[in-house]
């Protein structure tokens, strides 16, 4: 390329340095299902009766749904075919199984005359995919979950909405390298905006106590003017607006923020929380924490570097944290790995989990 001025026009002017970083296509999100959305199934063995005539059948299926209420998942009658119970329950004979049971007389003879063995879904369909499956081997009763449908199938997300979240993927590695020295971090989010309410590290000791969904929480606390844990940390006490507060980043993973190009755009800070006000009632929609304020981690997303073990999972709930996304698997992960707490069901509270995937 020469110099001179009529050449210079054809050059096109440098490329904008880009205001927002591009969404990181290497990584993409997947929701982590409880074992009932997985798509493989689980059969039982069931007897079965071929009742020869119609009036049978009716006898048949009104004293079975008393006296035998198994089933609710399937549809009773197929073909003619009667399903009684499953093979497990039986400790000696199915006629004396059913005699226990006080069918009558006619109907377990009905019951007893073509008695055969099939094999039948386990449990409902909570998927389309499983429902699918399902019905190759019993005709079976669906209500379709729009909700879960889009998590298995990840639709449940805006492009925008995952966008973000792969930004904040992106944020906990840098954070992570270039402030933390490699060791996991995490942030919070309020995502109605969105924005970024706490950023915490982990410590190299490997005490539980250091783990930094462990001091996510306590530096939560501190934008609600809480917050327990000694620290030698400095944080930005600024708050930008009498509602809002960014007392819970710390000063160098704020600072190391605001210095690249690429997160001038990102918003920081939390809601105060509202005291002695009237909760905000008039939309139906509304989540708790548009309706109350800032509680604990209600309606907060959590993005860790490391999926959390046993202990913080376990943090997280008693926080009421709304989801967590994680991104590198860990050994005693309570979440994906070696356990997944939010699907038990005897919880008084369940996030849902996210993995990114590479
Ligand atoms: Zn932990």
């Amino acid at each position: 390329m020469d110099n001179n001025g009529s050449t210079d026009i054809l050059i096109p002017p440098a490329a904008k340095k880009a205001k927002t970083q591009p969404p990181d296509d290497s990584f993409d999100i997947k929701a982590v299902l409880s074992d009932e959305y997985k798509k493989d199934i689980t059969l039982i063995q069931v007897h079965s009766s071929q009742v020869e005539s119609k009036q049978q059948l009716q006898a048949v299926i009104q004293e079975l749904a008393q006296k035998l209420p198994h089933f609710q998942h399937l549809k009773r009658v197929h073909d003619r075919s009667v399903l009684i119970c499953p093979t497990a329950d039986i400790k000696d004979t199915l006629e004396q199984h059913l005699k226990l049971h006080k069918i009558s007389d006619n109907v377990l003879e009905a019951l007893c005359r073509n008695v055969h063995v099939v094999q039948v879904p386990a449990s409902c369909a909570r998927l389309r995919v499983q429902y699918e499956q399902m019905i190759k081997y019993w005709p079976c009763k669906f209500h379709p979950d729009k909700y879960a449908e889009s998590l298995q199938n990840g639709s449940n997300f805006t492009a925008s909405q995952r966008a973000y979240h792969k930004r904040m993927a992106q944020l906990l590695r840098s954070l992570s390298q270039d402030v933390n020295e490699g060791q996991p971090v995490g942030i919070c989010v309020d995502p109605r905006n969105p924005s970024i309410v706490a950023i915490a590290a982990g410590g190299s000791s490997g005490s539980s106590h250091q783990h930094c969904a462990m001091w996510l929480v306590d530096h939560v606390a501190r934008s609600q003017r809480g917050g327990a844990w000694q620290t030698q940390l400095q944080f930005v006490e600024d708050e930008p607006s009498p509602t809002s507060t960014l007392r819970g980043l710390p000063r160098p993973y704020y600072d190391y923020l605001q210095q690249q190009e690429a997160c001038r755009d990102l918003q920081f800070g939390a809601e105060l929380p509202r005291r002695g006000e009237q909760p905000v009632a008039d939309d139906q929609q509304a989540d708790n924490l548009s309706k109350y304020g800032p509680y604990l981690c209600t309606g907060y997303d959590v993005y860790l570097l490391r999926e959390p073990c046993l202990m913080c999972a376990m943090a997280l709930v008693h926080s009421r944290v709304k989801r967590i996304f994680f991104l590198e698997q860990s050994d005693d992960g309570a979440l994906a790995t070696s356990f997944q707490l939010h699907s038990v069901k005897e919880l008084n509270h369940h996030y849902e989990v996210f993995q990114f995937t590479t």
